[in-house]
């Protein structure tokens, strides 16, 4: 199991490159490129990790920030950040690195040890994300200690470059921490990579993943915008390897915990997880599904709580449905409208929960409303104001299309109950 974090106790640092050196402190102008908030910084003579200088961060309190602008601009160049810490005291903390970026913040926590020189290495793959941030559009370096007052001392922090998808996690690395010596197999598409142990053909999901990737792009006027780096989906052969791949792969690559799914397919950060099962083997409809919530919040960038989007569990059921069609989805659209347990379109908004199937079913129908209804040809104007309105649907459609709250509702009643009753 590959560690999220490497600490090499006592070891020699190289000497920073001129050109790559975030920090080494070794001038007063390097340690005046810092700010603390709730706390202090000072620059040391004494134990520094190398050369003559260092930078001791006092923070006062729980959340004290120390913050520099050293860090900046377009990163995809490079891979990683690393440097070194030595936590004074006799008690672990926790720090948060975070890289804020134009529309979001990128971050990473780390456990320090105290009385020691820890390296930290943070591969730009293992950062999680709030927001919608870039890696082309960093504007700066932070660390956060959640639990003050703690005298932290920093030195020689730098970037390392290389690395074609820096913020993917690369394959070798992915194939020995999920399947260590175990025979598997992987596909590699333009803009998908498929990882599995289980008897399936990986490159027929990958194209299939490919197919469903075209339909995602035509429905959503989205044919000029490149994915930056491939898709991936993990596909276990049987269903306990897929949840604990799911779990361990939350701790290992983003320091994060995560409770272990229930459902046959599950996204996470940058990863999809699918369980196999003989019937379906490539073509299990979960794959496309769980492949489609990376589309949505790489190409189309909602915003609100991660995961519990109405607007993105509508887009990948529909998409979904588009290649494996539920035998009786008119049917329960028809009881859906006509036995009164519709939710009310004004609650569709970033703060619902999607906690029950009909749920998703009613999301999978409000989007097909919106993308092969009357006003299909006016998605981008509704993209544009679903993401001003925190995904609030009746604001978004009065906003972009004039539609008033009603009219729209009665608009989606007809709407599906006549394709629901088509013959
Ligand atoms: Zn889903």
């Amino acid at each position: 199991m590959k560690s999220a974090l490497t600490l090499l106790l006592f070891a020699t640092a190289l000497p920073a490159r001129a050109d790559d050196a975030v920090a080494d402190f070794e001038s007063p102008d390097s340690a005046a490129e810092w700010t603390a908030m709730d706390g202090s910084t000072e620059r040391i003579d004494e134990g520094a990790k190398s050369g003559s200088g260092a930078l001791l961060w006092r923070a006062r309190k729980d959340g004290a920030r120390l913050a520099t602008k050293r860090v900046k601009g377009d990163l995809t160049e490079c891979n990683s950040l690393r440097g070194w810490i030595w936590l004074r005291g006799t008690v672990e903390r926790v720090v948060v690195v975070r890289l804020p970026a134009t529309g979001g913040v990128f971050w990473r926590k780390f456990a320090v040890r105290p009385g020691v020189w820890s390296e930290i290495v943070l591969p730009f793959y293992q950062f999680r994300s709030d927001g919608v941030p870039r890696w082309t559009d960093v504007d700066g370096l932070e660390f956060l200690i959640r639990e003050g007052p703690s005298q932290l001392v920093l030195d020689d922090w730098r970037l390392t470059e290389g690395g074609t998808w820096p913020a993917m996690e690369p394959t070798t690395a992915l194939e020995e921490r999920v399947f260590g010596d175990g025979e598997h197999s992987m596909a590699l598409t333009e803009n998908f990579r498929v990882f599995t142990d289980a008897e399936m053909n990986a490159r027929d999901c990958a194209d299939r993943l490919e197919a469903g990737l075209d339909r995602f792009r035509k429905v959503f006027g989205l044919e000029e915008l490149p994915l930056d780096y491939p898709v991936t989906l993990i596909v276990r052969r049987t269903p306990e390897d897929f949840r604990r791949t799911a779990v361990e792969t939350a701790r290992d690559v983003y320091g994060g915990e995560l409770q272990a799914p229930k459902a046959d397919g599950f996204t996470f950060m940058d990863y999809s997880f699918g369980s196999w099962e003989a019937a379906s083997g490539a073509r299990r409809p979960t794959f496309l599904h769980e492949a489609c919530h990376q589309l949505v919040s790489r190409m189309l960038e909602f915003r609100g709580d991660a995961g519990s989007l109405w607007i993105e569990e509508g887009i990948c059921y529909l998409l979904q449905n588009d290649f494996y069609p539920q035998e009786n989805l008119r049917q329960q659209a028809l009881q859906l409208i006509e036995g009164g347990k519709a939710t009310p379109l004004e609650k569709f908004d970033a703060k619902l929960r999607m906690t029950s199937g009909a749920l998703d079913l009613q999301s999978l129908l409000i989007v097909r409303y919106l993308v092969k209804g009357p006003n299909a040809g006016k998605w981008s104007e509704l993209h544009a104001a679903l993401r001003e309105n925190q995904c609030d649907l009746l604001a978004s459609v009065e906003d972009a299309w004039g539609i008033p709250r009603a009219e729209f509702e009665k608009g989606w009643e007809d709407f599906t109950r006549e394709w629901a009753t088509e013959k």
